[in-house]
């Protein structure tokens, strides 16, 4: 790959950025990198200022939905030197769903040494408080034209990033969902397509209008397997076994769901990734066994949820005192901010 070439901006924001007060991905660092696909391959990545992006409005991203994105994060140790989590999975994963939207792979160079001279750049944007990270937000799309209905062959690729505060997710209430789906058998579920999302929006907001924060969605065909809780992988704690459902064409494969599985067999913590049902974990509620359900995702690490609705009840976890949940998060973010012994080698230095 020929020498990244780098504009800088002439008016950074970066003093204008109350560090000590970071929501989720909505402040944005100074710089973006991107890559264009056209005549048949990717071109050298670039890196320019934050700013938008002029496309037609025939471009096919706007009616045929060819989108994909990734999510992963920059932290900071306390010598101040910056590290990256398993970067490999989320380009292993990107390339994934590029091939199931018929998006042309990227190569591994632009992703990575790209990834690494923007964030060389946009070091000083890596907050340093505890519990922040830089969310890095890599995205896919078509950008050449046409109204047929065929793959574009024209594509952008952009790595664009935000500072991000500690996540506190509270008391998380989720909804069993019995009437939409998010995925099915054959679909693109384990892609990150934006698709999936907007499809997600409105049985959310349903959920919310009913009083609860999010949905845990089930199998397409019987609402009786549970799946996957928003956008997060889920887990659920009956007595000292943590369980898990398989991966799937539904079920995305999310890399701190994997690494969650890795740490507790480690740790000897019992763990079964199988198919689990509504009726196994409202039983379970019932007879005291369900200790604890949590998402697993790399915004929030791990979620705890506190309450799910089934068909108009409302279940009750139990307030721990030592959730296997909180120790899992913390023995993550100990090995990606370098304040533990990375055992498995994922944590990638700048
Ligand atoms: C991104 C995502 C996850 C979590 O994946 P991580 O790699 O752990 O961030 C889980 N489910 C869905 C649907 C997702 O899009």
């Amino acid at each position: 790959m020929n020498t990244i070439k780098v504009t800088r901006t002439s008016a950074s924001k970066i003093n204008s950025i109350d560090f000590e007060n970071l929501g989720f991905g909505s402040v944005f660092s100074d710089h973006m990198l991107v890559c264009d696909y056209t005549n048949g391959s990717w071109g050298t990545p670039e890196i320019v200022p934050f700013q938008p992006i002029s496309l037609m409005p025939s471009a096919k991203i706007f009616h045929y939905g060819q989108s994909i994105f990734e999510g992963m994060k920059a932290y900071k140790d306390a010598d101040k030197k910056t590290w990256l989590f398993r970067p490999d999975e989320n380009f292993k994963r990107l390339n994934i769903s590029a091939k199931r939207l018929s998006i042309p792979e990227l190569p591994e160079a632009v992703f990575m040494e790209g990834l690494k001279a923007l964030l060389r750049v946009d070091e000083q944007w890596i907050p340093t408080q505890d519990g922040s990270s830089l969310y890095i937000r890599p995205i896919m799309f078509a950008t050449g034209e046409g109204f047929h209905a065929s793959p574009a062959n024209a594509y952008k690729f952009i790595i664009c990033t935000a500072p991000s505060g500690a996540y506190f997710a509270g008391k998380v209430k989720v909804l069993i969902e019995q009437n939409y789906s998010r995925s099915a058998n054959g679909g693109v579920g384990f892609a990150k397509a934006g698709g999936n999302y907007a499809g997600q929006f409105y049985p959310t907001q349903l959920a919310i209008d009913k009083g609860y924060h999010q949905v845990i969605w089930t199998d397409d065909n019987t609402h009786e397997y549970i799946e996957e809780a928003g956008a997060m992988n889920i887990f659920v704690r009956i007595n000292d076994t943590l369980i898990t459902g398989p991966t799937s064409d539904r079920i995305l494969d999310g890399i701190t769901r994997k690494s969650i599985l890795d740490i507790a067999k480690d740790e000897g913590i019992k763990v079964e990734v199988r198919k689990f049902t509504v009726t196994e974990i409202v039983e379970a509620s019932k007879n005291g066994s369900l200790k604890e359900m949590f998402g697993a995702g790399t915004a929030a690490v791990i979620s705890p949820i506190a309450t799910f609705g089934f068909k108009d009840i409302d279940y009750h976890l139990p307030e721990l005192e030592n959730p296997i949940g909180l120790h899992l998060k913390k023995r993550i973010t100990d090995i990606q901010t370098n304040k533990a012994e990375d055992l498995f080698g994922w944590r990638v230095s700048l």
